[in-house]
């Protein structure tokens, strides 16, 4: 019997996942704490209630797959274009017509195809130590592989997306052979094995281990309360030129959703003046709105320039990017 009722709740689960509701379900790679108390208000607003189911990118797009029609997921949330890029090649999602997404998200941050926009944007650039050097001694990335830096440098493995994208960036701006030659640079300029995560390589630079790294800004953000790392500084790469590489957080609607328009309301309700302030600053990094409030914590940096290259590029020419890692043994 009980065992009868347990196939009967499972039947039901299952029949009930893709009727319409006054329910939303995100997948999302991001941490539930970030984007809780912002939805808290979309619900508040719209009286739409939401669920999450939160691990890891590949894992999620991998369950949408397997799920199919009936997957619960209505919202695919991540984070960096080229896994935005990817789901979209995985044909995860639809494609949403919203003049609201297109007037508050700048079109370089959004997929050409409307598959995926940007709701936040991160930042990637030079952190150094000010007991080594000052901001006169840097110019951009690619200056990093000029040899008078050499046993200076500190970066993350070039398996994390995020340096995937930055090469990605510089292969679309100078072609994959300059890009290469960079690269090798910086490989010759490497002080110690590359890191597995942006705060190690960045306290590696506060110990004086090496000279700079290459970060996002988020990661500095969160050592700033802590007077130890003070010898830090930031500096916005590439000014005189394209501008700092920027990457984006971002979401789409699942392609089997039923509840489209619900969705489409809460990625606009996350595009909105309200939301945009709290989503950014919620991990420290920059609204996609223009006008809308930075973290009081990370003002001091100052506006930048930004390279404007369409972000779905970042995902296009990842696989030159591992490509060229590969070729010039950057781990
Ligand atoms: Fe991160």
């Amino acid at each position: 019997m009980k065992k009868l009722s347990f196939l009967i709740a499972i039947f039901l689960i299952v029949s009930c996942a893709n009727e319409p509701s006054n329910e939303l379900t995100i997948y999302t790679s991001r941490q539930p704490q970030l984007i809780e108390p912002i939805i808290e208000k979309f619900t508040e607003q719209t009286g739409i209630k939401v669920n999450y189911l939160s691990g890891n990118a590949q894992e999620l797009m991998e369950r949408i797959d397997v799920e199919g029609i009936k997957s619960p997921a209505d919202i695919f949330m991540t984070v960096d274009a080229g896994v935005l890029w990817q789901a979209a090649e995985r044909d995860i999602f639809q494609t949403i017509d919203s003049d609201v997404l297109k007037n508050n998200i700048p079109s370089y941050l959004r997929d050409p195809n409307n598959q995926w926009f940007g709701l936040s944007k991160r930042a990637r650039t030079i952190v150094f130590s000010n007991d080594q050097f000052s901001e006169d001694d840097f110019s951009s990335y690619e200056d990093l592989a000029d040899p008078k830096w050499k046993g200076k440098l500190c970066l993350r493995t070039s398996k994390k997306v995020y340096n995937r994208s930055l090469m990605a960036s510089m292969i679309d701006t100078y072609g994959f052979e300059k890009t290469k030659d960079v690269v090798s640079g910086w490989v010759s300029n490497l002080a110690t094995d590359v890191f597995s995560n942006d705060t190690n390589a960045l306290k590696a630079v506060s110990s004086g281990q090496c000279g700079m790294t290459i970060v996002n800004t988020y990661y500095f953000a969160r050592l700033l309360d802590d007077p130890q790392y003070d010898n830090l500084s930031l500096f916005w790469a590439n000014q005189n030129d394209r501008g700092v590489h920027v990457n984006i957080s971002g979401a789409g609607v699942v392609k089997t959703s039923e509840n489209k328009k619900n969705a489409i309301l809460l990625l606009e309700y996350l595009s909105s003046d309200e939301a945009q302030d709290l989503y950014a600053s919620a991990n420290k990094e920059y609204p996609v709105l223009i006008g809308a409030k930075v973290h009081e914590s990370i003002k001091g940096w100052g506006e930048f320039k930004e390279d404007n290259i369409n972000v779905s590029k970042l995902g296009s020419l990842q696989k030159d990017a591992v490509f060229l890692a590969q070729e010039v043994n950057y781990k």
